[in-house]
């Protein structure tokens, strides 16, 4: 195809927006999909995305459309997660295409993931058409928020498009505006391949699957490539284009964007941002590489039951062939047994990844706190990555720890402000900037990342009722007073509920922990105590008092199948316990203790 009848984009907007409504409207449209296999959300294929109604690998589809002009174009657009945590796969994303639309929400306006996605694709140069979505509804103030883009963002919003995804009003224009304002990519068929290698992942027939956008040169079926980075060389089985199923296709030019299998065997062979050219006619220089994506949050994942370990390593092995972002170490803890010590990008990642596990594999889990990689500096001077807490090495050789602190940026309606700003104080939070648009205030704050990394967004939600947005980047390391606090449960420490927290917060966290603990642990037949301590000293100390009565007594005796009822509860309760010495402790304990509210 040549080169200036393709258009690459793709879509940037805040959760919920309507990017995905958008992109099925464009494939709709241009009958890239036949009417009788349109299901709504197209792009986003795995099920938990479905569900949640979040997209979170970038997909891509090749639309054909008859201008205007009377020239058809391909469009190729690629889609980006919309979540705080998958920001580098939003990034990653952007350097394969020319421009973007922006959608935002007319009834909405503009939030804080809009803020951070749209400046991800200004970094990238790219050429951003305005979408104003949803003026079907009645709350829309279409002009309103075009001057709040102009005002915010600093984009001319002026050419702004006004449509409804849902009904279909103003997809035409949209698909004018495309080949109309969007550049078309630039290249060299002449020169030697230069493709960038954008994303890949596993598929159980053709396996490692890579999406890739050519640059310069030529790629054909049965090539042999050479991926810069690795080193690796492959021979090409399958070239193909999406649409957004595979249609295979004898070869991609310079600006098309497709994807390829080479009897790769793990995703992990495949790094995303490498430049692919030819083994025999390779390219002078690379494509400038973006760094791997980071775990930031670590938590623990072991089976309920001891017995199903081999079958939650098989699951994960499998996992991490599609997610090379998801890394894991086998861990064990005295309380849990054998397990594993899992990174993610974010939360959101981790409760991906964990019900993915617990669906699609059927294995019951518990999750261990969430934590954060700390650096502990010791007096040799070595620097060791703690990615859990039970690893705490002793505090005499310990010079001084840092932890990761992020850039928060939260917009919320004014009224909302107060409980916002308290809550981020308590979070041990510095305020860096403060603004207003409109009746919404921009509040950006220098957080750490242990202190948001577990509840904070919840709790953000419901002190703003749900009207506040947030988008954060982590921006480096610093020292600061934090400590081990150990739990002890009838005496004994439970490593999995061990945590670092600030010094001044210690004695707060450790009396909730307690408090929330003795809700959580069922009575037993003697009286437990729980103790929160920081080193030998206890700092908050709760009692579990014991169990008096047999659980049937209030039955009086005389309803036997209320009775078997109640035993039969009682039995599959006990499936989601934990025997920890002679204390039964409910699986959900070791996550909800940590839960501050
Ligand atoms: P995404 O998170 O940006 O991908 O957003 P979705 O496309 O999943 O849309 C979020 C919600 O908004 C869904 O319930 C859509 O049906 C709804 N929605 C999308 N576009 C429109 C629109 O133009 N008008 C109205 N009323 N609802 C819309
Ligand atoms: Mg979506």
């Amino acid at each position: 195809t040549e080169l200036d009848r393709i258009r690459n984009f793709s879509i940037v907007a805040h959760i919920d927006h309507g990017k995905s409504t958008l992109a099925d409207r464009l494939i709709q449209l241009t009958g890239t999909v036949a009417q009788r296999d349109m299901k709504e959300q197209m792009l986003d294929a795995m099920d938990i995305e479905r569900e949640r109604g979040i997209t979170i690998k970038a997909n891509s589809v090749r639309i054909e459309y008859p201008a205007k002009d009377g020239h058809t174009y391909i469009l190729n657009l690629i889609d980006t997660p919309g979540h705080v945590d998958f920001a580098y796969e939003v990034s990653r994303s952007m350097r394969a295409v020319e421009g973007s639309l922006l959608v935002v929400d007319a009834s909405q306006g503009v939030e804080a993931q809009t803020l951070a996605n749209v400046y991800q694709a200004i970094d990238a140069d790219h050429e951003i058409v305005p979408v104003l979505n949803k003026i079907d509804l009645p709350a829309a103030e279409p002009d309103r928020v075009k001057e709040q883009i102009e005002d915010v963002i600093g984009i001319d919003a002026s050419d702004a498009i006004p449509i409804s995804a849902k009904s279909g009003m103003g997809i035409p224009d949209v698909l004018e505006a495309i080949v109309q304002r969007l550049p078309a990519p630039k290249g060299d068929r002449d020169a030697p391949l230069k493709a960038m290698l954008v994303d890949s992942w596993y598929d159980s027939y053709l396996g490692v699957v890579v999406l890739i956008r050519v640059m310069d040169g030529v790629i054909r079926k049965g090539d042999t490539i050479r991926m810069i980075k690795t080193k690796a060389t492959y021979k090409l089985d399958k070239l193909a284009v999406l649409k957004p199923q595979m249609v295979d296709i004898a070869e991609l030019g310079p600006g098309e964007i497709g994807v390829f299998t080479a009897s790769i065997k793990q995703v992990r062979d495949t790094r995303v941002g490498d430049t692919i050219t030819h083994e025999r006619a390779q390219c002078a220089t690379a494509l400038p590489g973006f760094k791997p994506a980071q775990p930031v949050v670590f938590c623990g994942l072991f089976p309920v039951d001891s017995a199903e370990f081999d079958a939650l390593r098989d699951a994960i092995e499998k996992l991490a062939l599609n997610d090379a972002s998801f890394s894991y170490e086998m861990e064990t803890s005295a309380a849990l047994g054998f397990g594993f010590r899992c990174g993610f990008l974010g939360l959101l990642h981790l409760e991906v990844v964990r019900d993915r596990l617990e669906r699609e594999y059927d294995i019951d889990l518990i999750t261990t706190a969430p934590s954060v990689v700390y650096h502990i500096h010791m007096r040799d001077g070595e620097m060791r990555e703690l990615h859990n807490p039970a690893d705490m090495p002793d505090l005499t050789l310990v010079n001084h720890i840092e932890e990761p602190r992020i850039k928060a940026t939260i917009m919320v309606p004014d009224d909302y402000l107060g409980e916002v700003l308290k809550l981020c104080q308590d979070r041990r939070g510095i305020q860096l900037d403060l603004t207003y648009a409109g009746s919404r205030a921009m509040v950006v704050y220098d957080l750490p990342l242990n202190e948001v990394v577990f509840d904070f967004y919840d709790r953000l939600k419901s002190v703003t009722k749900g009207y506040a947005s947030f988008d954060y980047q982590i921006t480096g390391y610093r020292e600061d007073v934090l400590v081990k606090m150990s739990i002890l449960v009838n005496d004994e420490p439970v490593d999995a509920l061990s945590l670092m927290v600030h010094r001044d917060r210690a004695e707060m966290r450790g009396r909730a922990m307690c408090e929330k603990l003795k809700e959580l642990i069922p009575r037993h037949m003697f009286k437990i105590p729980i103790q929160a301590a920081i080193g030998g000293r206890v700092i908050a100390r709760e009692t579990i008092a014991a169990l008096r009565k047999d659980v049937t007594a209030k039955c009086y005796g005389g309803d036997v199948t209320r009775k078997k009822k109640l035993l039969e509860k009682q039995k599959a309760g006990k499936k989601k316990m934990r025997q920890f010495g002679k204390v039964e402790i409910p699986q959900q304990a070791f996550i909800n203790a940590l839960k501050m509210d």
